[in-house]
């Protein structure tokens, strides 16, 4: 009875959400007394997959036919390999979202999202996981023979523990429902729910003409660019821009808030974030409490600075 990490990568990379995955899943191998496996779908090369083995993992079943957008497909994959595992272990993506409530539905076990604590008591499974946007923190008891569980990205840290790793390659073509016959992103950039830095402004830069300093500001950080909801409902920032309790959740190594007040309804999108640093002129705005940095100053001059320092330091 093993434990069965869903290893999910993006354009064939696997990112540290999913490493953390599979260190917390490895863990919880650790206290189970077996061993990790994992699934990976999507064209991913060996040197790539062969990563998972300085994570724990021992086995790895790779689909190179399936998509994770095939949701469908991907639960009935993942539930072959969990016949014989205690536990699931996805990181709390957009795609573990899509998944892990139709793989509860098949295999009729319990699924705990956000999971931000190891397994509290190894005869049940007893977890701790944040509720209420994150504003509370609620101890379960999951009563069913297995567990799934998705672990809130940055609430554990990644472990190494080399590990000899096998990996099977499936090359099998699965009967799709539907099939993806093109895509487009944006222009050129960085996909807010996969960015490693976010660099977000709210109402205090005054107008949507004054985002270039917040785009420039991105670029050379390749990150990705966020806002609060009123500045995606007055129309200066497109909606998919828009991050919070009503908006995406994101949880970046690095978040950059830039003349936004810190309401719990922003707060609750983006407090996952590794790092989250604050620029306002308002020495008691609200997001001074939740930040790790805060610089108390305006925006039009601390953001141009900081391009400034940054330009020297990539010279
Ligand atoms: C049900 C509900 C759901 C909501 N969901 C969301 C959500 O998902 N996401 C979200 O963001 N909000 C959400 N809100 C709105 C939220 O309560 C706040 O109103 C909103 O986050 C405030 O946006 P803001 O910080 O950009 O603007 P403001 O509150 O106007 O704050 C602007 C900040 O900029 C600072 N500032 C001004 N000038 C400068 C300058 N020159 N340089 C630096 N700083 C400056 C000010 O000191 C101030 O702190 C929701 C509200 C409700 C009721």
């Amino acid at each position: 009875m093993s434990i069965l990490v869903y290893a999910e990568s993006w354009e064939g990379k696997f990112k540290k959400s999913t490493f953390e995955a599979a260190s917390y899943a490895n863990q919880l191998a650790k206290d189970l007394n077996t061993d990790t496996i994992a699934v990976s779908l999507g064209n991913i090369d060996e040197s790539e997959l062969l990563k998972l083995g300085e994570y724990g993992v021992s086995k790895i079943f790779s689909y190179s036919n399936i998509t994770k957008s095939d949701n469908k497909n991907s639960s009935i994959v993942l539930a072959n390999h969990a016949k014989e595992s205690k536990a699931i272990i996805f990181s709390n993506t957009f795609s573990a979202k899509m998944i892990a409530p139709r793989l509860s539905a098949k295999l009729k076990a319990g699924l705990l999202s956000n999971v931000i604590s190891k397994i509290l008591n190894s005869n049940n499974f007893t977890f701790q996981r944040q509720a209420f946007s994150s504003k509370a923190i609620e101890t379960v008891t999951v009563n069913t023979e297995k567990v799934i569980i998705t672990v809130s990205p940055n609430a554990f840290e990644v472990k190494t523990n080399p590990t000899n790793c096998e990996i099977t390659t499936n090359d099998e073509n699965f009967e799709n429902q539907f099939s993806i016959i093109g895509s487009e992103t944006n222009s050129g950039k960085i996909s807010l729910s996969e960015a490693e830095i976010v660099i977000s402004a709210g109402r205090g830069l005054k107008g949507p003409e004054n985002w270039g300093m917040i785009e420039e500001l991105a670029e050379l950080l390749n990150a990705a660019t966020a806002c609060s909801k009123p500045v995606s409902d007055i129309g200066w920032r497109p909606h998919s821009e828009h991050v919070g309790q009503t908006g995406k959740a994101v949880a970046p190594n690095l978040y950059v808030a830039v003349g936004i007040s810190g309401a719990i309804q922003h707060l609750a999108g983006v407090n996952s974030s590794k790092v989250m640093v604050a620029i306002n002129t308002d020495p008691e705005a609200a997001f001074f409490k939740a930040a790790d940095y805060g610089v108390i100053g305006d925006a039009f001059d601390v953001v141009p600075k900081l391009i400034e320092e940054i330009k020297k330091i990539k010279n």
